[in-house]
């Protein structure tokens, strides 16, 4: 039996326990850089923050009708229709889920458009929509678009494993109306592009008048907001009344103090120097930042000395996964029997009540991080709507991350409260699903009441 030197052993966990924390005033600096690229973002300069403009505004709830959406995020492709009461509730009356299969991501950029209107029609018929009556459509396509309206926008860069070829720099509205047109669908318009983190503030806002924030932390992190006109910059010739919601992108927000881990995970990654934020907090990133800084911890014979095969089973990137982070830092068993049981099954055999312990404590200083980062930077975006925390603000969050696991949730709101005492009670985090689905549909509402021509005939009407 060997044991560590408790000396070496003891400044080596300090040392990560503060490299990972979050101090009062780390969290003000934050807050503060937050503000100032958003500042920047917004006149229009180039920064970390793109503030992108959605051309919508909050839904009022009374908005009415009938919507189709259509949904191409990944690996599925998604048709909705969705009634809206005009009181705040949304009716789900059809889906259709396909896989889009590798050779369609891959190919030519027709037939990926192709590949969605025949999934359309066939929709179309087996729901038994009248094909003369003009139904509205909000597209959810979500990858980097540069935005130029309401239903425009230019595809920046294919990502997720999509190469389709001839979208990059073209407008996406126009490319899925062409396929449309092809595949002789003449009663869909296509009334919005819509985007998840958008659509997940405007499906909590439709039957709650409080969010003015909409949240993602899933595999990603991303958020928008509430904005004046006025602010922004890129609507340089339209009316300047009003408000709208603004895409932060803030997955790219890059004023964040990295550890050596950080910078290997980067160094690493398919994108390496983009998506700083996103690479310290999102569920994507989590685990494998716990995962090096095990290996590390096991290189310097601080942890699992007399554990067999430690080292090899974690040694290869993607081996910790974040539920996996979250299941460790769950069990409250005082012998941790579930991470016991956990690294057994990883092949990990002879892990002492300490290695366990250390274990749990180096993923709460990885997500406890994240979520400080994460709470930080939604502080940031509340605090520049109401400096003073008078008003109430429901920030609507869509995403495992936050749905499954509670103590990165419960994190975050500790984080608040340590940073604004009573008053963080004005802020509320609720967990809403669908943003590219119900939320997508809003967004169509909003876009149809918005646009010159009034609403489209479906917005007045039942679905059949
Ligand atoms: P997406 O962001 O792709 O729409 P999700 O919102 O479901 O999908 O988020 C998926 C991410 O959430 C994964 O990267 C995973 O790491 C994380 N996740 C899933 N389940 C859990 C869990 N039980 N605990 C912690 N993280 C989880
Ligand atoms: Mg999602």
């Amino acid at each position: 039996m060997i044991t560590p030197s408790l000396d070496a052993c003891g400044a080596f966990v300090s040392y990560l326990e503060t490299l990972f924390a979050l101090s009062m005033n780390d969290l003000h600096t934050m807050i503060n850089d937050f503000h100032g690229d958003m500042r920047t973002g917004l006149s229009g300069h180039e920064g970390s923050l793109k503030m992108l403009p959605s051309f919508v505004d909050k839904p009022t709830g009374r908005e009415k009708g009938a919507f189709i959406t259509l949904d191409l995020g990944g690996t599925h492709f998604r048709i909705l229709a969705v009634q809206l009461d005009g009181k705040g509730g949304t009716t789900v009356l059809g889906t259709r889920q396909t896989a889009v299969p590798r050779k369609v991501m891959q190919g030519r950029g027709e037939a990926l458009f192709d590949f969605m209107a025949e999934g359309m029609d066939a929709f179309l018929t087996k729901r038994g929509f009248e094909r003369t009556r003009t139904y509205d459509l909000a597209f959810t396509f979500s990858f980097p678009v540069e935005p130029t309206g309401v239903s425009a926008g230019m595809l920046i860069k294919w990502t997720k494993g999509f190469t389709a070829t001839g979208v990059e720099g073209k407008d996406v509205v126009i490319l899925l109306k062409e396929a449309l047109r092809r595949k002789g669908i003449d009663c869909i318009r296509v009334t919005a592009l819509a985007n998840d983190t958008v659509g997940t503030l405007m499906a909590r806002s439709y039957r709650d008048p409080s969010c003015d924030l909409g949240v993602i932390l899933g595999t990603g992190t991303n958020a928008c907001y509430r904005e004046k006109c006025a602010h922004i910059a890129r609507l340089e010739g339209a009316p300047p009344e009003g408000f709208m919601i603004v895409n932060m992108e803030w997955g790219n927000f890059d004023k964040v103090r990295r550890t050596c881990y950080d910078r290997d995970l980067d160094a690493a990654s398919v994108n390496p120097g983009a998506m700083p934020l996103e690479k310290m907090v999102s569920g994507m990133y989590l685990g494998e930042i716990a995962r090096r800084v095990l290996v590390d911890a096991v290189q310097r014979d601080v942890l699992f000395l007399n554990a067999a095969g430690a080292l090899k089973r974690f040694k290869r990137k993607g081996s910790l996964t974040t539920p996996e982070m979250s299941l460790i830092e769950g069990d409250d068993t005082s012998d941790l029997a579930g991470v016991h049981d956990f690294l057994k099954q990883k092949g990990v055999s002879g892990s002492s009540i300490e290695d366990r312990r250390l274990l749990k404590r180096l993923c709460g200083w990885v997500s406890g991080r994240g979520a400080g980062l994460a709470a930080a930077a939604t502080a940031a975006v509340v605090t520049w709507m109401d400096p003073e925390l008078k008003h109430r603000h429901t920030v609507a969050v869509d995403g495992s991350l936050f749905e499954k696991y509670t103590r990165f949730s419960a994190k975050m709101r500790a984080v608040l409260t340590d940073l604004y005492g009573k008053k963080a009670d004005n802020i509320a985090w609720v967990h809403s699903r669908d943003g590219s689905g119900r939320g997508a549909a809003i967004i169509a509402a909003v876009a149809a009441t918005a646009s010159p021509q009034g609403p489209g005939h479906s917005s007045k009407a039942n679905f059949p």
